[in-house]
This record gives C-alpha cells, sequence and structure tokens, in this order.
C-alpha cells in the first residue's frame, strides 16, 4: 500500500465516532512501516491492548476499521488457531477474536461482526515470510502458494470483511 499519514488515518474511520478516531493510539513507528510490503496497516493501540485497528486501501480511498480484540486464552497452550484474512496458524494466544462495530443503522443497534485475525494484525509479514509465527516447525501446514498468490487471498479475505462491516 501507499504510505498513509496520521490524517490519512484519523480520517478513514468508518465504523467509530470521529472522537474516537481522533484520541486512539497510532503505531509507535509510523513513518518506518514497510508499506511496500502491507496489504493493510494493522496494529495494536500502545495505550488500549484490547483495542486494535485496521486500515486498508478500497478503490483509491482508505478504510479504517476500529476492533476489539478478545484473545482466545482459554483454548490451551497446545492448541494452535488460524487467521481468517492471512490463514497463518498460531499458537495459542497468537490469534485473536476481532469484533468490529458495523456501520450505519445496522452498527447503530448493536450489531458487529468478528473473526479471529493475527493478534497483531501483521497478516501482510507472514504472507511475505518476514515474520514467522510463534512455534513455526512444529506443525506446519505446506502451502504451495507463492507470497505474491497468498497475499492476493488476504486481500479478497480482507475485503469480505470489509463488506460485512460496512455492508
Ligand atoms: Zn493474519
Amino acid at each position: 500500500m501507499r504510505p498513509v499519514t496520521e490524517h490519512d488515518i484519523r480520517t478513514s474511520f468508518v465504523n467509530c465516532s470521529k472522537g474516537e478516531a481522533k484520541r486512539l493510539g497510532l503505531p509507535k513507528d509510523l513513518a518506518d512501516q514497510p508499506w511496500e510490503d502491507l496489504d493493510f496497516l494493522g496494529w495494536r493501540d500502545p495505550g488500549a491492548p484490547e483495542r486494535a485497528y485496521l486500515v486498508a486501501e478500497r478503490d483509491d480511498r482508505l478504510v479504517g476499521v476500529s476492533l476489539r480484540a478478545t484473545s482466545g486464552g482459554s483454548r490451551g497452550f497446545t492448541s494452535r488457531s488460524m487467521c481468517s484474512l492471512c490463514l497463518t496458524t498460531h499458537p495459542g494466544g497468537g490469534v485473536a477474536l476481532m469484533t468490529a462495530r458495523r456501520t450505519g443503522e445496522s452498527g447503530r443497534q448493536g450489531n458487529s461482526v468478528g473473526q479471529y485475525l493475527c493478534a497483531d494484525l501483521a497478516c501482510s509479514l507472514y504472507t511475505r515470510g518476514r515474520k514467522q509465527a510463534a512455534g513455526d516447525g512444529v506443525v506446519v501446514v505446506e502451502e504451495s502458494l507463492t507470497p505474491a498468490e497468498k497475499a492476493v487471498r488476504t486481500r479478497a479475505n480482507l475485503h469480505s470483511f470489509l463488506d460485512k462491516v460496512t455492508g
């Protein structure tokens, strides 16, 4: 994706109030993100760990989504879970249930959409082999896709998630 500024991010959110968008904590190293390798910018709020955000390009505009994270702590240390965007499997805690309030009337009625995502929202880096899931080598799911093909799949999964939030 193309590099984005603080202003771009704060004005991109579709499912939270302007006040929240103004106050939310940005990634500390925003200027140094590996933009060329990002399908979307995702991060946990440095000041509020249960909050997470993702910002993606859609049709030449930015769409930001505010998320609430619930860690799947009760699943046990040895179990692994899979991110629904990039399909990376992680040991316990590496995947979190993230819930997004839907936009518009549906959101005002309290409806939300939940998906299991990489807890650090670094899907783009996992698919490109720039970051490894903890415990890799114990259970390896062999995939024949290239990193570029995985990135295409991640973006497709992300877009269907965004459709559910805004649809
Ligand atoms: Zn992921």
